[in-house]
């Protein structure tokens, strides 16, 4: 039997390849045997063929977890969409050799597990519009024990680095955090930066502007004094742009436009435990710590700064004057 690490690792990267597969066939126009990029089918697809991959491999390694993920198959099992079922199946088939349709549609329908004491969590793709626009994107899978996340995984198939394209990183509670590039196993210690002086730092933040609240975070930029462009990335690809020190402070501030949003826990569980383990800290933008408990929404929670420890403290005192009185 694989390990929770050996397993873990396996299904985002056989997800990474499905992604990076269904992505390689995407076209502006409609063909009929490409992937239209207008009406989403690509997300659609490479969404659910990595949500039933991840699945499959994890119900097979430990088939008593409970297993929380994004999507469920009702749409792909609507007549209508026969066509995306067909295509899902088939980069699914690529990667595992196996699966009819009926089971693809169970191992996806898997994702909806009530999240309790012990239970496995997965984004299939985190950063769907990132996916889509050919930027960042993430396979995110975490394992949540008693209320912590004690093992997370993270598969950036567009991330560079010095040795090519596409990156996965892997940490453990109490056990540190590492990367390797997508196409080796050579594992390397990850380390946030050692940045203190906070006009030295580096933001990183979504391309999205309707994900975070942009006018808080250029106040708080300006109150820290910090002059460089901010990082903007699509998914969880920020929480490793801190865990590898490209940048010092990851930001996601409640947009004014959906006060009552509350962040989803696959959003942030792998990428959370990324950071901590590469000794930075993360909280949410009060101060509070994430609380995994609360079901499939951190309801506990408002928005989510990540940092490299050392400015966390400096970074909460400047959005404290930014942000409206917490209610509760
Ligand atoms: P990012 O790629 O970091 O911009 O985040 C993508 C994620 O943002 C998606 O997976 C959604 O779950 C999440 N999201 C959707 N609406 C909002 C919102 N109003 N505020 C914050 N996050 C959101
Ligand atoms: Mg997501």
């Amino acid at each position: 039997m694989p390990t929770e690490r050996e397993a873990g690792l396996n299904a985002v990267r056989a997800a990474a390849r499905l992604c990076a597969a269904v992505r390689s066939e995407m076209v502006a126009g409609t063909g009929a045997d490409k992937l239209d990029k207008q009406d989403r089918s690509p997300v659609t697809i490479a969404d659910f063929g990595a949500q039933a991959i991840v699945s499959r491999i994890i119900g097979e390694a430990f088939p008593n977890d409970t297993f929380v993920a994004e999507e469920d198959s009702a749409l792909l099992r609507d007549e209508a969409n026969a066509m995306q079922l067909s295509a899902v199946r088939r980069f699914v088939e690529a990667e595992l050799g196996a699966g009819d349709e009926t089971a693809i549609l169970n191992w996806i329908d898997r994702g909806a597990g009530e999240p309790g004491d012990r239970f496995w969590v997965l984004d299939p793709i985190d950063g769907t519009k990132g996916f889509l626009r050919h930027d960042q994107y993430a396979i995110a899978l975490a394992l949540v024990e008693n209320g912590q996340v004690t093992r997370g995984f993270l598969a950036c198939p567009a991330l560079p680095h010095d040795g090519g394209t596409g990156a996965i990183f892997v940490a453990e509670r109490g056990g540190g955090a590492e990367w390797c590039a997508l196409d080796n196993s050579d594992f390397q210690p990850v380390r946030v930066r050692d940045t203190h002086d906070p006009q030295q730092a580096r933001l990183a933040e979504s391309v999205e502007s309707g994900h975070t609240n942009r006018g808080i975070s250029a106040q708080m930029q300006e109150a820290l004094g910090i002059t460089s462009e901010p990082v903007r990335m699509d998914s969880q690809a920020k929480y490793a742009a801190v865990a590898w020190g490209q940048a010092d402070i990851y930001l996601r501030a409640p947009n004014a436009r959906t006060p009552d949003y509350r962040e989803c826990i696959w959003d942030h569980a792998a990428g959370w435990l990324i950071v901590e383990e590469a000794g930075g800290t993360v909280t949410d933008v009060y101060g509070a710590p994430l609380d995994w408990t609360r079901g499939r929404r951190l309801e506990n929670n408002i928005g989510v700064i990540a940092t490299n420890g050392h400015l966390h403290q400096q970074v909460l005192d400047a959005l404290s004057a930014l942000l409206p009185a917490r209610s509760t």
